[in-house]
Parts: structure tokens; sequence; C-alpha cells
């Protein structure tokens, strides 16, 4: 199985290439922020529990998010593999997955982390919130998810390169660019 986590800040750019990555490889693409916002819109009892979070920019519990990662993934048995986008976003997430693999005897094959310099990434995130309209675009939401995945998501960098799977990619310059780079690491033409 290829299975890959596309890592990185709000704003990278993780959904678009994840998207475009589990195409071209014939992978099953779980954004866990799209389940989520999904959810919510349908009125789910999850989506009830989860739409003051995402609202406010905080964490889902982990619990939770763990559980739906689970019973998504059981729902694509026999595929080649998964392109995992926005999850783990905590260690406590990288290990439910990591014990989810070794039940399922496979592993995470990389994990690419998209690199976008500060200053662009807030212009994406606005551009964003402008286009999709989405209620954790605004200034102030911006600014805490940001600080969120710098307090919860980034000490998930040494946990995966103490596991020596840790690639990173440019996340500027065209998509096109951008999915080149990506197929290259993932080919291993790196
Ligand atoms: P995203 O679309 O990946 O930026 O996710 C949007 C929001 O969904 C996040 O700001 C969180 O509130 C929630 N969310 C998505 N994935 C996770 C996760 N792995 N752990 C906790 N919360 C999550």
């Amino acid at each position: 199985m290829l299975n890959l986590i596309f890592f990185g800040p709000p704003g990278v750019g993780k959904g678009t290439q994840a998207a475009r990555v589990a195409k071209h490889y014939d992978l099953v693409h779980i954004s866990t922020g799209d389940i989520l916002r999904a959810e919510i819109k349908q009125a789910t009892d999850m989506g009830m529990i989860v739409k003051d979070i995402i609202t406010a920019g905080e964490l889902v519990p982990d619990d939770l998010l763990i559980e739906l990662l689970e019973s998504t993934c059981d729902k694509h048995k026999g595929t080649k593999g998964f392109v995992f986008d926005g999850f783990p976003r905590t260690i406590r997430q990288a290990e439910a997955l990591d014990e989810m693999m070794e039940r399922k005897q496979c592993k995470v094959s990389k994990v690419i982390s998209l690199e976008v310099p500060p200053d662009e990434l807030l212009r994406r995130l606005v551009n964003r919130a402008i286009e999709q309209g989405r209620t954790d675009d605004t200034a102030e939401v911006i600014k805490n998810r940001l600080v969120v995945y710098q307090k919860h998501t980034k000490p998930l960098i040494d946990f995966y390169k103490l596991k020596n799977i840790f690639v990173e990619v440019l996340g500027v310059g065209t998509i096109e660019g951008i999915f080149a780079s990506l197929c290259n690491v993932i080919d291993n033409r790196y």
C-alpha cells in the first residue's frame, strides 16, 4: 500500500494537491476537514458537536477524529492506499494512525510537508475566505488556526523525522509545477 500524509499549516495547498495525487496514484483521498464540513451541512449528531469547534478554529477532540478516520478507512477495504489530508494533527492522532496501520499490516509511506512562506500563507487564507466563504476563514479565526497548528500539529515534524519518512516540498509556484515535484518525491526521484 502507498499511504501518504499531506502535512502543513492551513492554507498551504494540501487539499488541492492531495486530491490530484490521490487521483494520479489511484488512492483514496481522506480530508478530515471535508468530512467534518459535510457532517455539519447534513446536521448529523457529529456535525452538531463539531460545528462551534471548527468555527472557532480549534481542534476537534482526538477520540472523535480517530474514530472518524478508522471508520472512513474501513469503508475502503482493498484500496491501493490513502492520502491523508488534515490528519493527523496531534501526536495522539499520529500514534493512533500508526496503531491502525499496524493492525492492517501496513504503514505510513511518506509524510509530505508543503512549504510556503508565512506572508504567502496569509494571502492564500484571506483569498480562500473570499472565494469559499468558510466560517473558519475570518481574520481572527485564521490567526487562531495558525496558533493551534504551531502548538499541536508542528510537533509532528519531529515525530515523523525520527521515523525518516518526513519530506519537504516547496508549495510555491503553479499547481502543475508543485504536483510534478510531489510526483518526483513520491516516486523516489529526488
Ligand atoms: P481543514 O479543512 O483540514 O483545515 O480542517 C478544518 C477544521 O476541521 C480544523 O480547523 C479543525 O477544527 C477540524 N479538523 C480537521 N481535521 C482535524 C483533525 N485531524 N483533528 C482535529 N480537528 C480537525
